[in-house]
């Protein structure tokens, strides 16, 4: 059965055809002589083509490598199939077509670098990072491949976790890619070193390293994450409250993830009341942030804040697909002690059954995660990893 690729290939085949006969009609006497539609297009040429039509893919790699001449119309197709091998999987045949263009020495600056990034991509695929990195490294001069050459060297950076790399690597795609400065990169990776720095408890440098985040992004919503989290573990909640308050001021999408840390810092100051106030004057001037509210309060059952069990109590008299399963009467009753005994009831069955493995969710690919990611693992994405706003029992049916 004729496969994706015969098409591709048999379509090379034919333009190629067509364009050796027209440069054989187009020429003047003595090239016609010499450039007839079988002389421009050279038995080795046709017989590796012939292979890749009969998917024999080694054969015609070995024919294509071992070709003497090679042309523009020769060349386009090695890429072409050099392309086709690595969207197949078929890694190691992409990289001999890649190397093998390199290594020609009859081919332009242009194509031996075009192979160049090719080859790159080649490695990239499999998994083979440092070689990536070598080569992507040998284009960031190139006119034509610079820009994508320095944006694919962060990339590694990111993946490989080197933060003080993509600093600079991403500094110096800004000075010269404007698109660059409008991403606020640099403060996420100021944020990984902090991070990093917080954990082997040099709380000095991590306090240092968010500045320079916040130089980088002002504001960066993370480094004030970051610093709310580091006031709470240190113990300093009255810091870590205002922190998280401004937090939730800013980044409305953030909410499900900073309720339970601020109600924890509430708890230990003794601070319900102030809790209370900055969940209704949220709900004031958005009242679909009950939704998230209501949601972390089953997340986090220590959570016993009155404003946040009312959201709790209306999403779920909201939810179509709850109000059918579970028993809403005693959310419904007169007496507000078995209104109170009903909603612990539900909340401690919700908490039990919902997936927390799904608690975050990237609006990008639809990458679930427990925790909150700031890049996500999936698709790459810059704070695309959000709370959740729906509750998910995948983990009944496991
Ligand atoms: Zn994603």
């Amino acid at each position: 059965m004729p496969t994706e690729s015969t098409f591709l290939l048999a379509g090379l085949f034919f333009l190629a055809a067509a364009l050796g006969y027209y440069f054989a009609v187009s020429g003047d006497d003595e090239e016609r002589i010499d450039r007839t539609p079988a002389g421009r297009l050279n038995a080795d040429y046709i017989k590796g083509l012939n292979y890749l039509l009969e998917e024999k893919p080694d054969q015609a790699l070995e024919v294509f490598t071992r070709m003497v001449e090679v042309d523009d119309e020769t060349l386009e197709t090695h890429f072409a199939m050099g392309s086709l091998f690595r969207r197949r999987g078929e890694i190691d045949r992409a990289i001999k077509v890649h190397q093998n263009i390199i290594a020609r020495e009859n081919i332009g600056a242009m194509h031996r670098e075009q192979a160049m990034v090719s080859l790159a991509e080649d490695y990239l695929s499999a998994g083979l990072l440092d070689r990536a990195e070598e080569l992507f490294g040998q284009l960031t001069d190139s006119e034509d491949h610079g820009i994508y050459a320095r944006r694919k060297l962060v990339r590694i950076y990111e993946v490989t976790q080197e933060w003080e790399h993509a600093v600079k690597g991403f500094k110096e795609l800004e000075s010269i890619d404007p698109r660059a400065a409008e991403e606020s990169r640099v403060a996420h990776y100021y944020c990984e070193l902090a991070e990093s720095a917080y954990a082997d408890g040099e709380a000095g440098l991590a306090h240092k390293l968010l500045d320079q985040a916040d130089k980088a992004s002002s504001p960066s919503l993370r480094s004030q994450l970051l610093r709310a989290d580091i006031r709470r573990q240190s113990g300093e909640h009255k810091q870590a409250i205002e922190l998280y308050g401004q937090i939730m001021d800013k980044a409305p999408k953030l909410i499900g993830a900073v309720v339970p840390h601020l109600a924890e810092s509430c708890r230990e100051t003794g601070e319900q009341g102030h809790l209370s106030e900055s969940l209704e004057k949220l709900l004031e001037s958005d009242p679909q942030a009950g939704r998230a509210i209501g949601l972390a309060a089953v997340y986090d059952p220590r959570i016993v804040n009155e404003t946040a069990l009312r959201c709790l109590r209306d999403f779920v008299l909201g939810d179509p697909v709850l109000t059918n399963l579970v028993d809403m009467s005693g959310l419904q009753a007169d007496d507000s002690e078995a209104q109170n005994a009903a909603l612990e009831r539900i909340r401690n069955g919700l908490t039990n059954v919902i997936s927390k493995g799904h608690r975050y969710q990237c609006r990008e690919c639809g990458y679930v995660s427990s925790d909150l990611l700031w890049q996500c693992p999936s698709c790459r994405g810059w704070e695309s990893v959000l709370p959740s706003v729906q509750l998910n029992f995948s983990s009944l049916v496991r």
